[in-house]
C-alpha cells in the first residue's frame, strides 16, 4: 500500500506492471503476485474555534508553502486520530487540547499534494478548552485565528478544504 502509485514494489524492489484488478487498473508486482494498492494516507487535524473564527497556520514546508490551514498532519502507526490530532496542534502551534475534549466534526478525502492522496478527520475544540498562546511551531511560519470575513476576503491562500472546514467546524461547535 502507498499513498502515491509505486513504480516500484515497496516488498521487494521489483519494478511495478500495471493489472486491472477488483475492477480498477492497479500497479502490480509480478514477483510477489500481488497488487500494490494506491490508498489515502490518515491524517487528523484540530481547529481550535473562538467565536467565528479558527486558528490556522501558515505552511513552512512543502507541499503548499505559504498556503493557510488547519493544524494537522499524519497519524503515527500506532497512535488514536484524537491524539494525533492534539500531537500536531501543540507541534505546530503551542496550543494544547486533551484528545478527550475534541470533537470530531467529520472526515473527508482532501484535494491531491500531486498524486499524494490524504483524508482528513477533522476535529474542533473551543479555545476555552485549550491552553497556551499561539505560536509558530514546527512547520509553520506563522499561526494566527481567521474569521469567516477574512477568509472570504481572498487577501491570503488558503488550502483548498479550509473554506469547507471552516463551515463544517463552526456549526458543529
Ligand atoms: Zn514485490
Amino acid at each position: 500500500m502507498t499513498v502515491r502509485p509505486a513504480d516500484y514494489c515497496p516488498n521487494c524492489g521489483t519494478a511495478t506492471t500495471t493489472r486491472e484488478v477488483e475492477g480498477r487498473e492497479r500497479r502490480y508486482c509480478e514477483t510477489c503476485e500481488r497488487p500494490v494498492f494506491h490508498n489515502p494516507t490518515p491524517t487528523a487535524a484540530a481547529a481550535v474555534v473562538d467565536g467565528d473564527s479558527i486558528l490556522l497556520v501558515e505552511r513552512a514546508v512543502p507541499p503548499g508553502v505559504g498556503e493557510w490551514t488547519v493544524p494537522g498532519g499524519h497519524l503515527e502507526a500506532d497512535e488514536q486520530p484524537a491524539v494525533a490530532a492534539a500531537r500536531e496542534l501543540e507541534e505546530e502551534t503551542g496550543v494544547r487540547a486533551d484528545p478527550a475534549a475534541l470533537e470530531l466534526v467529520g472526515a473527508e478525502l482532501l484535494a491531491p499534494f500531486g498524486d499524494k492522496h490524504a483524508v482528513s478527520m477533522a476535529y474542533a475544540v473551543p479555545v476555552d478548552d485549550t491552553e497556551g498562546t499561539p505560536e509558530a511551531g514546527t512547520d509553520a511560519a506563522a499561526v494566527r485565528f481567521f474569521s469567516r470575513e477574512e477568509l472570504d476576503a481572498d487577501a491570503h491562500a488558503f488550502r483548498p478544504h479550509v473554506p469547507g472546514r471552516f463551515e463544517r467546524v463552526l456549526d458543529a461547535l
